[in-house]
């Protein structure tokens, strides 16, 4: 802030920090078949009797989300070799000083924990009724959908900082996509990739899949990195950059909440709105019972106690 002429208030280094995300990669296939997908939306004619139908009877594909097929513990899609293999890597890199020392040490050590833990979902796959990223050679007449993989508790920790003193310029964002200790995000997204192939052959999806387009079943695993790194995008879940905390974790809010979703100091396993409506419906309550007093910043007095003490 400082950099920018801007005097800081109360001296809180975790603030933008601690930036944590859900991520995802798509893997395309072709149906076999009749099938009405969102593809269709790009009739007009069919686009408009849909919307017609939402309409007036709050039908029809507009009144539908892509559905979730399952959130899954690490030890359901990795095999067990090779989750431990990812694991100790994952241990090795953070003996480091760097994550050692770290005021997110405490979060680490509950991600690390939670790999063990088979009732904590590591991926969630959607399925998605069209061809997302449209590169593959692929029949533009046939009708396609995708299974998207979105791994729930990544080890890439980015942040979001101020550009200049304007509010109203966009902030400068360093995701740090991918860059986990030990490649432990990428890894999981190969092996994810690899279960939703086993599931687009299986079953009744299976009989309706001709064929899977990109990426294949048949890419070695530095082909499967290669695409993760080409394909990777954020799934729209931001968190983290001012976590509810205690001070002594780089926390920057006290239970008062004051923000929004980037209380949230380590990702949530689902996706986050009715987390944020929990949120919000808690943030009410404190604005009816006028027990904040006004202008006291987060941080001030009773911070340090944090709602969520993980250490
Ligand atoms: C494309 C997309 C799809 C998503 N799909 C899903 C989904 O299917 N399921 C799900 O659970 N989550 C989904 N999410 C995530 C979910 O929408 C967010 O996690 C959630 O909305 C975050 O809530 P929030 O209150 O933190 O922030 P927001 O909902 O962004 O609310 C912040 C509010 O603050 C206002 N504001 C900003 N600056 C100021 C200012 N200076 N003064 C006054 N007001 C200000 C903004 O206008 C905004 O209204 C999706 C997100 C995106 C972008």
């Amino acid at each position: 802030m400082e950099k920018f002429n801007i005097a800081p208030v109360l001296e809180l280094p975790g603030v933008g920090e601690n930036f944590q995300d859900h991520i995802s990669v798509s893997v395309g296939a072709e149906l076999s078949g009749q099938h009405i997908t969102a593809e269709n939306m790009q009739d007009p004619t069919f686009a408009e009797e849909q919307l017609l139908l939402y309409r007036e009877s709050k039908s029809g594909m507009l009144s539908s989300t892509p559905s979730t097929f399952v959130f899954i513990p690490a030890a359901d899609f990795i095999p067990a070799d090779v989750l431990q293999g990812m694991i100790a890597a994952l241990d090795e890199a953070l003996s480091a000083p760097l994550f050692k020392e770290s005021p997110w040490q405490s979060i680490y050590e509950m991600q690390r924990s939670w790999l063990k833990n088979n009732s904590v979902a590591q991926l969630e796959i959607v399925l998605f009724p069209a061809y997302e990223t449209s590169e593959a050679d692929h029949n533009e007449a046939s009708q396609h959908y995708s299974l998207m993989v979105f791994p729930q508790h990544c080890w890439n920790c980015g942040s979001v900082h101020l550009e200049s003193s304007s509010g109203l310029d966009p902030p400068a964002i360093d995701y740090q996509i991918l860059n986990s200790p030990g490649d432990f995000d990428l890894l999981l997204l190969v092996y994810a990739i690899r279960y939703a192939f086993k599931i687009m052959q299986t079953g009744s999806l299976g009989a309706e899949t001709s064929r899977i387009l990109e990426p294949l079943p048949t890419w070695t695993d530095d082909q499967l990195k290669d695409y993760v790194r080409k394909k990777v995008n954020s799934a729209w879940h931001p968190v983290g950059t001012a976590s509810m905390l205690p001070l002594s974790n780089n926390g920057v809010v006290d239970e008062n909440l004051k923000v929004d979703a980037s209380i949230i100091p380590v990702h949530v396993g689902t996706h986050p709105q009715a987390t944020l409506y929990g949120i919000a419906h808690r943030a009410a309550q404190i604005i009816e019972a006028s027990d904040v007093p006004e202008n006291k910043s987060a941080g001030e007095e009773d911070h340090g106690k944090g709602c969520c003490d993980i250490a």
